[in-house]
């Protein structure tokens, strides 16, 4: 019984000498909750966006024999996604076994009704002044605390109780982890060392027009002397510092006279980089007072040496090493994989999506990144698939999502970007990634015993996205939302330049559209009760009769009344509408953050050409399981009850779903 000496040793790593006095027998261990079933076991791949379409196609095909095997023996079905279809709306509603009115995860972004301002929805940042001590230095970073904003327990939490060993590897929207003894680490919304979702820099000679914010990233104007290059990398804001400035590095490049070649000289560090090149992982170290740094791991990249010089520097990741934010549970978890496989991705999403739409990095240096990222993502799962011998293994990829974001323009012959030459280079980059899942698979196949039931998931499914739609241009368009200064629409963020006392409606976030409610929002002009709700519905009939004059197509296929939709005790907290897009639109680039452009749909020229923030009924996940699924459709919240079921656990009454078998 492997799997209980691992359990007891976990147990007893976190009691007191009291439970030691009682012996190790697991009778004493195990909590009065119930009795568990020891010998099944759950294996889940949870790969990020995999389309249920092109899977089908492509096992028809004979392309992906592993997923196709899987579905003789057992099953293959469309997986119900979240309303909206984002990721860590809908790894939540697998995680809780709830809808977003159970667990309060609602878009990528929230907003505060006080201020009109967003606030990121994953992890909140307090300010803990008293934590700001000389003394109490390492945890949490700058002395703040993050605390996870997802409601309701995760399944793992409940398996805990039963004592059935989980390990739960990136789990997305699972930051700072949730509590628990079980092995996990954190995935999306992990940021970065300096506390962002990416923040690249680049260094070049050429000129380039500076953008203040490009998003994601900044770029920095070098020049060179003597053939060298001394400049400095950002770091975090230093908290013991008065005015919190930002820390830095400072660094050289040295470059080859003759050679496209270059040295890169950084804390002692020194390492060569041929063009075309990148560097292995980096240790940073950034003092914050003489006796405490804040450490980091990134990696260089040199594109160009000449004519032209231009150097990439990815995200700078927590050290998992000497993590300075909580990215596993326990916190030797991190530590652990570290000893075994060096410096690893630790940023939740860690391919560098904005330095290709900014053409800092191309579509093949763009994927030379993601594919370290999936060989790390490789290597760790067979790590975890060989001590797998008990309770629950969860694993997740994000290379799936990721490539089909950024490379959907090469498959997709309306796109605004699509471009033959190119296509016929790329346009194999979605069809590859799914043949390595179906090695990945084939491996877990071979590994698993008859007692294992083995779920392959996604979270949503993709398509197509070439027009965006602005909502708040909408809004005002029809009089829902009126400006201060009509000459400068579209010029402001946050909504700088909207009269509240005039506004009834404005938007935030990737689908979310709320009421200026009065008594909620503080300048809210709207009456709860009847007036909202009949303007609820207004908005809601008009948006979705709405048509885009270029296409004749609706771009808002379904505009969801969260009452309708969510059930739950955050319910109120939901937007009031949540905006369903058809197929090949999506809100626009510029509108989550609170702007309103002058045109209602534009064309959306980024290399981040398809989405999955749609209506659901357009994008449904994946479902292959080594069982027959007797559920007619099952959703991504059926799954949560039907592991506990499988470890003869009752599903507790918050959750909205039913057993899959
Ligand atoms: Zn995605």
């Amino acid at each position: 019984m492997k799997g209980i000496k691992r359990r007891d040793f976990i147990k007893l790593g976190l009691t007191s000498g009291a439970l030691m006095a009682l012996g190790s027998s697991s009778e004493l261990l195990t909590k009065t909750h119930g009795k568990r079933d020891t010998q099944k076991k759950v294996l889940i791949l949870g790969l990020d966006g995999m389309d249920p379409h092109l899977l089908e196609v492509w096992m028809k095909q004979g392309k992906l024999p592993a997923f196709q095997q899987l579905w003789r023996q057992g099953d293959f079905c469309r997986l119900g996604t979240s309303i909206p279809p984002q990721s860590p709306v809908a790894w939540s509603n697998f995680v809780t076994g709830m809808n977003p009115g159970g667990h309060a995860i609602f878009d990528f972004l929230h907003r505060d009704p006080e201020t009109y301002f967003p606030k990121f929805s994953g992890a909140e940042t307090l300010d803990t002044k008293s934590s700001i001590r000389i003394g109490n230095l390492v945890l949490p970073l700058l002395g703040e605390e993050v605390r996870l904003t997802r409601k309701g327990r995760a399944f793992w939490q409940t398996l805990e109780d039963y004592d059935i060993p989980a390990t739960v590897f990136k789990m997305p929207g699972n930051y700072p982890p949730a509590s628990t003894k079980q092995r996990t680490l954190s995935g999306m919304g992990t940021p970065d060392l300096i506390g962002n979702q990416n923040t690249f820099n680049y260094y070049t000679t050429e000129f380039t027009e500076i953008k203040q914010d490009i998003g994601g990233g900044a770029i920095h104007e070098v020049y060179i002397a003597e053939n060298k290059v001394e400049t400095s990398l950002p770091g975090p804001v230093n908290p013991f510092k008065k005015d919190r400035t930002e820390s830095s590095i400072d660094f050289t490049v040295f470059i080859d006279p003759v050679n496209p070649v270059a040295k890169i000289a950084i804390q002692g560090n020194e390492f060569i980089l041929k063009e075309g090149e990148w560097s292995p992982w980096i240790r940073l170290h950034f003092r914050m007072i003489p006796t405490q740094s804040i450490n980091g791991i990134c990696m260089f990249y040199l594109k160009q040496v000449r004519p032209e010089f231009k150097l990439y520097v990815s995200s700078i990741n927590i050290d998992p090493a000497t993590a300075a934010l909580p990215i596993s549970t326990p916190k030797s978890y991190a530590e652990e994989l570290e000893k075994k496989f060096g410096p690893f991705f630790t940023k939740g999403l860690p391919a560098d999506t904005k330095a290709l739409d900014n053409n800092v990095l191309d579509d093949a240096e763009f994927l030379q990144q993601d594919d370290f990222i999936l060989q790390e993502r490789l290597a760790m799962f067979e790590y975890e698939l060989q001590r797998f011998d008990s309770g629950l293994l969860f694993y997740y990829v994000s290379s799936t999502d990721q490539r089909q974001h950024m490379f959907w323009r090469h498959i997709d012959k309306y796109s605004p970007l699509y471009d033959p030459k190119q296509a016929a280079k790329y346009g194999r980059t979605i069809e590859n990634i799914y043949v390595e899942m179906d090695r990945m698979l084939a491996r877990s196949m071979e590994k698993i015993d008859k007692d294992t039931v083995l779920i392959v998931m996604s979270d949503h499914g993709f398509s197509p996205f070439r027009r965006s739609f602005n909502p708040n241009s909408w809004l005002k368009e029809y009089g829902y939302h009126k400006l201060i200064n009509e000459w400068r629409q579209g010029r402001e963020d946050l909504f700088m330049n909207t009269d509240w006392s005039k506004t009834k409606a404005y938007s935030y976030g990737l689908n979310g559209l709320y009421i200026n409610q009065k008594g909620r929002e503080s300048e809210g002009i709207v009456n709860p009760g009847a007036e909202k709700e009949a303007l609820v519905r207004e908005i809601a009939h008009k948006l979705e009769s709405f048509r885009d004059p270029q296409t004749g197509e609706r771009p808002v296929l379904r505009a969801f009344v969260a009452k309708d939709v969510y059930q739950g005790s955050y319910v109120d907290e939901a937007p009031d509408i949540i905006i369903g897009y058809n197929q090949g639109y999506r809100v626009s680039w510029s509108a989550p953050l609170g702007r309103v452009p002058k045109e209602i749909l534009e064309d959306n020229t980024e290399k981040w050409s398809g989405d999955h923030c749609m209506a659901p009924e357009i994008i449904p996940g994946i479902l292959l399981v080594n069982r027959e699924i007797k559920a007619e459709s099952p959703a991504l919240y059926d799954l949560t009850p039907t592991i506990l079921q499988v470890f003869g656990i009752e599903k507790p009454k918050e959750m909205i779903g039913k057993p899959i078998f």
